[in-house]
């Protein structure tokens, strides 16, 4: 028997717009697509670094798409990447988030796109060097998830995106992570009220973390981390690695913090 799909692909969580230095679409191409592929929610979120100074222009355009959005919840977002160890992340200074109003980010997005290192990012390249000279798996594991933790501790709306992206990258898989990893993950989501995404692009996190995460009550969305409008609300692997959530796990518009 094959189970329904989740509703949460109702949802795109995670879509790049010309504000990204690497995507091609605007903000309301990006919405009219949510709109044809007949999603009810849409998130758009773009790269920052410590020196973005759009964020306040991305807001106001975002919240002038509202009125348009046609049954549409239209959230925002900034994704960053994690700097350190610590889990510092990549973010102008003074950012503040608040779902529910239309003049700051609803969430921040904590991105691995390097490896936060004690001293830190590294490239994935750098990474294998390292373990080429010693570093071991257990260590960069570790670090990984600390640097996770401590990021989800240190914004107050935060999104897991594409967590575990960088393991492929550095030689590593998701088997490498321990029972102790996703479950101090779990409650670190659950303290800090951090949303987990499953993404499209990346195909992350597995079977293994998204069952760990749905068990905990964190709170997953379905993203396709789109850099062009065609992609929007278009899932294909999300489908089947999100097969055991069916119908369980679903953001409602109404109810999960607004905007
Ligand atoms: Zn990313
Ligand atoms: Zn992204």
């Amino acid at each position: 028997m094959t189970l329904p799909a989740w509703a949460g692909l109702a949802g795109d969580h995670h879509v790049h717009s010309t504000f990204s230095d690497d995507a091609e679409s605007t903000l309301a191409e990006n919405v009219a697509a949510a709109r044809q592929a007949g999603l009810d929610q849409i998130r758009l979120v773009d790269h920052v670094r410590a020196s973005t100074t759009w964020v306040p222009e991305f807001c106001r355009r975002t919240a002038a798409l509202r009125p348009t959005a046609q049954g549409i919840t239209i959230r925002t977002g900034v994704e960053a990447k994690m700097l350190d160890a610590t889990g510092r992340l990549d973010l102008p200074p003074g950012l503040r988030t608040d779902p529910d109003r239309p003049d700051r980010v609803g969430r921040v997005l904590i991105a691995d796109h390097q490896y936060p290192s004690p001293v830190g990012p590294w490239s994935p390249s750098r990474v294998l060097d390292e373990r080429a000279a010693g570093l071991s798996s257990d260590a960069i594991v570790d670090t990984l998830v600390g640097a996770m933790i401590g990021a989800m501790a240190a914004v107050e709306h935060a999104q897991l995106a594409h967590p575990f992206s960088l393991l492929p990258k550095v030689g590593l898989t998701e088997d490498d992570l321990l029972a102790d990893h996703l479950s101090a993950l779990c409650a670190a989501a659950l303290a800090h009220g951090t949303w987990v995404e499953i993404n499209e692009k990346w195909a992350c996190p597995g079977p293994r973390a998204i069952e760990a995460f749905a068990t905990a009550g964190v709170t997953l969305v379905a993203s396709t981390d789109s850099h062009h409008h065609r992609d929007v609300g278009r899932y294909d692997r999300v489908v089947d690695l999100s097969r055991s959530l069916a119908d369980a796990q679903v953001v409602d518009p109404l109810s999960a913090g607004g905007r």
